[in-house]
């Protein structure tokens, strides 16, 4: 990447911004570490408005470490239920037990100590360390990266791991004296002015007068990145089956995206409804089709799921099998967290 404007003449104007127009976000509270951690691994692919009241709830039940390290995994499952990205969630748990038992439950201050607790990058090493401890580290994301390349009209492919390594070091050589509040300047920047998609509102950017794109009216080119690979689309038909007494069925996913999860059975390919419930029989499940519940769509990182929705009612209690749990409106509610990707098929809701 260039490398003007600099760190250093950027620092100023951007600071002093910051100071006025900082949002008043739940985490910016205090610098409690622990709390700097939970908002980062929540924000990671994550819009601010659809974290804020997971994030409250989050910390009303969990205020420490320690009362993360022991919730049973099934509440922790039901605090995180539609923000997405489950292994996260698994990862903080495993981190906050790890700083329980080997750090006597104070999250290391270093980002080369914090990252090797798990789920935590160069990123979020950089965000907790800088934020909460003054650690003169970056925390490169694509916000930053977004306006750097236009501050320097810089046509680097910011998707580069080369780019975001050395924007990484050249902005913890040339930290201000307040790096936390440095590089929550440059992120908020990127969110609120310099925008994504779209026009970037450079009439009210504090470094207008220092941006290379904006003086070549070049601000829409930029950043460059390079296309990532297109996503694996499958098609798959989900089960809601219910019994005579009302209760749902479910499993525990074995694999793919929302491995570990519970789930709404499904059947892959294209089917015809009497194959869906052929299929269904042969999970175990003596069940008619009594409604299609009509298509709908889940987006992962690589992978699109293009479901159909069928209910299946069963004249008869579903028996006990192994891997199955069988769990009423209430239940469903109240104890299982199932996921996002299954939002459209809740029919219990309606019960
Ligand atoms: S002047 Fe415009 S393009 Fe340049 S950093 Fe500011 S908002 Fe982004």
């Amino acid at each position: 990447m260039k490398n003007h404007p600099t760190v250093t003449e950027i620092a100023p104007p951007l600071l002093e911004w910051y100071g006025k127009n900082a949002r008043d976000l739940p985490w910016r509270q205090n610098h409690d570490p622990y709390r700097v951690w939970v908002s980062e691994i929540m924000l990671q692919q994550t819009r601010v408005e659809a974290v804020k009241p997971y994030y409250q709830r989050f910390l009303q039940r969990l205020p420490t470490i320690a009362h993360l390290a022991q919730v049973p995994e099934e509440e922790l499952m039901k605090l995180w239920e539609g923000l997405g990205y489950y292994s996260r969630v698994r990862n903080i748990q495993k981190a906050a037990r790890l700083v329980v038992e080997q750090y006597g439950g104070q999250m290391p201050a270093t980002p080369e100590e914090l990252k090797k607790l798990p789920g935590i990058g160069d990123y979020t090493a950089g965000a907790v360390a800088s934020i909460a401890f003054g650690c003169p580290a970056a925390c490169v994301d694509g916000n930053v990266l977004r306006v750097f390349a236009r501050l320097r009209a810089d046509r680097s492919d910011i998707a580069s791991p080369k780019v975001r390594e050395a924007l990484s070091h050249e902005i913890s050589a040339n930290m201000p004296p307040n790096p936390g509040d440095f590089n929550q300047a440059l992120m908020e920047l990127g969110a609120t002015v310099c925008l994504p998609n779209g026009e970037p509102l450079c009439q009210s950017c504090p470094l207008g007068h220092l941006c290379a794109a904006r003086q070549q009216g070049i601000q829409n080119e930029l950043p460059v990145k390079a296309a990532k690979a297109a996503r694996t689309v499958s098609r798959r038909h989900i089960l809601v089956l219910r019994d005579s007494a009302g209760r749902i069925a479910l499993r525990k996913r074995a694999q793919g995206p929302l491995k570990g999860m519970w789930e709404l059975p499904g059947l892959e390919g294209e089917l015809t409804p009497q194959q869906v419930e052929a299929g269904a029989a042969e999970l175990g499940f003596d069940a008619k089709l009594v409604e299609n519940l009509g298509p709908s769509k889940h987006i992962f990182t690589h992978r699109e799921w293009q479901m159909e929705g069928w209910l299946l009612q069963s004249g008869r209690p579903f028996e006990a099998a192994e891997g199955w749990v069988f769990a009423t409106a209430q239940e469903l509610e109240q104890d299982y967290a199932l996921p996002a990707a299954f939002r459209a098929y809740r029919v219990w809701k309606e019960d």
